[in-house]
């Protein structure tokens, strides 16, 4: 029988135990090797010693990216510097990039995890695994392929971009799986259409980093290249980098490496747990890593947490995909309202195009309203528009516990943007 990556855990309770004593050594580890998380610890009034139940994470001070920032070069650096062995940096938008450390335990953790995210995803020896991720100071290139290489698959690493090669490769070479961000897929399976390729490949699977990929999207991808699945595979490079979870075949929520981090889903302003289910930002706790330890690191991505256990019996839990960022939250009525919600809700009714507003005004009674504006698709006859509203409310309402008033405009008539469009227009005073 081949290797599992796989925890061996039988039990919630054999896995609670095993986040308690890494939550322990996280804490007491961190405390001591590092002046910064000794000082924040002090400050909160923690000790190491404090720690005694996995509820008792609620103690802990948060870390946030204004920690590693301040920290620059080797933010939150908790060992010797001659036990780091490598560095990774993100792709910070503005000033210093996040600079993050690793010792060689946490790069063979990280490898070890990242076994599993293609074992998961039903990758067996025989499969050829064409990584087309970058390489170089960004996390994602050499982690895809020291995976690959440990879980025993033959690996590819071609790089991003280089059509011409990838093409080259996927026919010459036989790859069965590609990694790659959504974009960089529908790009190559558009490619291999033009090219008449289709039928010289053998690609079976899909693997996207990255970046969220919208259904129409995948769909499109999945019948160019005829498909046999697609994942999406999270990771940020505080976290390590990618391959932290995956979403099964079954494909009911993301399985995250529980036995690696703690995950909690906190409301985003008043830091309490949300109800399970409940959207909520995602708070990330490290139980093994050497170098640079997480504490209650606040991602500011939001996501929910999914309570039922996924078809595929595995013990690992889940939560949904990635639903916005907490800086875009809004509160109406006493409800916690994410862009990504109404995303959601709006893709799954027909007949509306994909752009959308949304309106909060306060009315002369003090009352909040909330207006979506959303476009009825190209072509649409603007005699269903009520129809087409009422559709909308209800499904808001089903979905996100508020009422709406829904305001059909025709195709083409809310702004374009090329960068990211503005969506939430409060024009709620206070
Ligand atoms: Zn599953």
């Amino acid at each position: 029988m081949t290797k599992s990556f796989m925890p061996d855990f039988k039990s919630a309770e054999e896995l609670q135990a095993h986040q308690l004593k890494g939550l322990k050594w996280t804490v007491d580890h961190a405390y001591n090797g590092s002046s910064f998380y000794k000082a924040k610890l002090d400050e909160a009034g923690v000790q190491p010693g404090d720690i005694n139940s996995l509820a008792d994470i609620r103690k802990l001070p948060f870390t946030t990216a204004d920690d590693l920032r301040d920290g620059y070069p080797f933010p939150l650096l908790s060992v010797p510097a001659s036990e780091v062995v490598r560095i990774h940096a993100s792709s910070g938008t503005t000033g210093k990039k996040k600079v993050l450390t690793y010792t060689q335990k946490d790069i063979d953790d990280w490898t070890h995890f990242f076994a599993r995210s293609y074992e998961m995803a039903g990758l067996t020896r025989e499969d050829r695994v064409q990584i087309a991720v970058g390489y170089g100071v960004w996390t994602a290139g050499v982690s895809f392929q020291a995976g690959c290489e440990k879980f025993g698959a033959m690996a590819l690493p071609v790089g991003p971009g280089n059509v011409d090669m990838q093409c080259q490769f996927l026919v010459d070479l036989g790859s069965t799986v590609m990694c790659c961000t959504a974009s960089m897929a529908l790009l190559m399976a558009e490619e291999i259409e033009r090219r008449n390729l289709r039928d010289k490949i053998a690609l079976k699977k899909m693997i996207f980093g990255s970046e969220r990929s919208s259904a129409a999207m995948r769909r499109r991808i999945k019948d160019l290249l005829g498909l046999e699945d697609m994942f999406d595979i999270p990771g940020m490079t505080e976290l390590y980098g990618p391959g932290t979870g995956l979403d099964c075949a079954c494909h009911e929520g993301i399985h995250y490496w529980a036995d690696y981090y703690i995950l909690e889903i906190l409301d985003p302003e008043t830091f309490e747990p949300v109800p399970e289910g409940q959207p909520g930002e995602m708070v990330v706790t490290t139980l093994c890593k050497e170098a640079a330890p997480l504490i209650r690191y606040r991602t500011h991505d939001l996501t929910r947490m999914i309570g039922r256990p996924c078809s595929c019996g595995s013990i690992l839990p889940m939560h949904d995909r990635i639903l916005g960022r907490s800086d875009d939250m809004i509160i109406f009525k006493a409800v916690n309202i994410y862009p990504g919600q109404i995303d959601e809700v709006l893709s799954s009714v027909p007949g509306i195009g994909s752009e959308y507003q949304v309106q909060l005004d306060r009315g002369t009674d003090g009352k909040d309203t909330m207006t979506l504006r959303v476009e009825r698709e190209h072509d649409a006859l603007a005699s269903g528009a009520e129809d087409l509203s009422q559709g909308i409310v209800r499904e808001i309402k089903n979905n996100i516990m508020v009422t709406c008033m829904v305001d059909i405009v025709d195709y083409g008539a809310l702004p374009r943007s090329e960068r990211k469009s503005k969506r939430i227009y409060d024009n709620r005073m206070g």
